[in-house]
């Protein structure tokens, strides 16, 4: 017997910002655009092309006679191209299997700029600083960017820590760099702390059921009662964006139909989109820090099931039902949207499963109205959004609303009712027709 813990393989991303002079930065968004506008091109083939001349190797053909034939198409870089065709092809996969709506145009300005590198040994990393790196992209060069995190580059790497990839996305704030990182790390000892009942509350943001709730010191509310859009923001952020928004609109006033904005319009509109992304950076990194600390804290996490693209959607309703209410609901739904449960979950995910611990989905239905104490759920109980008092005259336990859903949720996962298997230590996806070992 060896003394030596099991491995176990970790792929995650590492996101970097990059250091670009302007001159960079034009070749590339210009990339970025050439990448658009091949996925664009790649739709209308597709589309227009008889189901049974489709195929990928008929794809990468049209794309290659595309290089050659237009020269604007030829400053993406040709592995970039056929990332672009590898991402379209998984993009109707997701469709099929009823993952995704069918693929559609990119827009110029609504689709995020992206380029990929699909291959690692194309970046040559090198640590250069304390705080920089250099890494080499494809028709830009050496670039400088922010090392935050150690990487297995140089003599570190081999043939199970290495760099797979990367993506340069851009925001508001400038083109970064998310590389794909491969390790192999001892596998954790399983997790002998606490359960946890989590829930995603409108005004506790993450209320835990043993009452230790997790907060950002930013209402979620304004004074009159709806929802803060904007609370990543300070007082002066606000105002500036307050501003903003305004000459965006006094601007946009002078431009006639099918009239291209103005390069006026345009920078205010990236001034605002800058501070927005300000205030998501701030959002993720409070989650990042709140995540680590309940990984670290607990073995067994519970969350609800949610489906907030459903809940968001159907406040609005459709065209021919109109949804009643939509604009309170809308608040409300703003406020989960902005508190990112999603994000919240996926991170929650990965991050017990490298501590050793668990975590469980348990169905959502009537945890907010149920009473915790009683398992009774009376009309009206639910007194306002923060406070619920349960109506059952031998109860009568009163407390924080989201306090109760998170109770109650850590109750459904000790009673058996779990809705999805354990998605942090060990996801095995199986082969669709092969059988399980112990039906033998
Ligand atoms: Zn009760």
């Amino acid at each position: 017997m060896t003394t030596e813990r099991a491995e176990v393989k970790r792929q995650f991303g590492h996101r970097a910002r990059l250091a670009l002079t302007p001159a960079q930065a034009r070749l590339m968004d210009g990339q970025a655009h050439a990448a658009r506008t091949m996925w664009n091109c790649l739709h209308d083939w597709w589309t227009m092309l008889p189901k049974g001349k489709r195929s990928l190797a008929a794809a990468d053909a049209a794309i290659r006679q595309a290089r050659q034939e237009i020269d604007w198409l030829g400053v993406l870089p040709a592995q970039a191209g056929q990332a672009v065709l590898k991402t379209y092809v998984q993009a109707w996969r997701n469709c099929w299997e009823g993952r995704a709506d069918a693929p559609n145009f990119k827009a110029r300005l609504r689709t995020v700029m992206s380029v990929d590198i699909p291959q690692g040994r194309d970046l040559n990393i090198a640590r250069v600083h304390r705080r920089w790196g250099m890494v080499n992209i494809p028709k830009v060069g050496r670039v400088r960017f922010r090392w935050t995190k150690d990487l297995p580059v140089g003599k570190l790497a081999n043939r199970e820590n290495r760099i797979t990839g990367a993506r340069l996305v851009k925001d508001g704030l400038g083109w970064h760099i998310a590389f794909r990182v491969q390790t192999l790390e001892s596998k954790p000892e399983p997790h002998t702390g606490p359960e946890i009942g989590i829930d995603a509350g409108v005004n506790l943001p993450l209320a835990l059921s043993d009452g230790n709730h997790q907060g950002h010191g930013r209402p979620a509310r304004l004074p009159d009662g709806t929802a803060d859009r904007d609370k990543w923001l300070n007082p002066d952020e606000k105002a500036k964006l307050l501003r903003l928004e305004q000459r965006a609109a006094h601007r946009k006033s002078f431009r006639k139909p099918k009239e291209r904005s103005s390069n006026r319009l345009n920078r205010t509109y990236d001034q605002s989109k800058q501070l927005r992304a300000k205030a998501t950076r701030r959002a993720v990194d409070w989650q990042h820090q709140t995540t680590t600390n309940l990984a670290r804290t607990y073995g067994t996490v519970v969350v609800e099931q949610l489906n907030i693209t459903n809940m968001v959607k159907s406040a609005k309703g459709t065209i021919e039902e109109p949804g009643t209410n939509v604009a309170q609901k809308s608040g409300l739904n703003r406020s989960i949207s902005q508190e990112a449960w999603g994000r919240t979950v996926t991170m929650l995910t990965y991050k017990t499963g490298r501590c050793g611990g668990t975590l469980h989905k348990v169905p959502a239905p009537g945890t907010s109205l149920r009473c915790s104490a009683c398992g009774l759920t009376t009309a009206g109980s639910r007194e306002d959004q923060a406070t619920f008092v349960c109506k059952n005259p031998d109860c009568g336990w009163f407390g924080n609303a989201d306090w109760n859903a998170a109770r109650n949720i850590l109750h459904l996962y000790r009673i058996g009712l779990v809705a999805i298997p354990a998605a942090g230590r060990a996801v095995v996806r199986r082969a669709r027709r092969a059988k399980p070992a112990t039906a033998r």
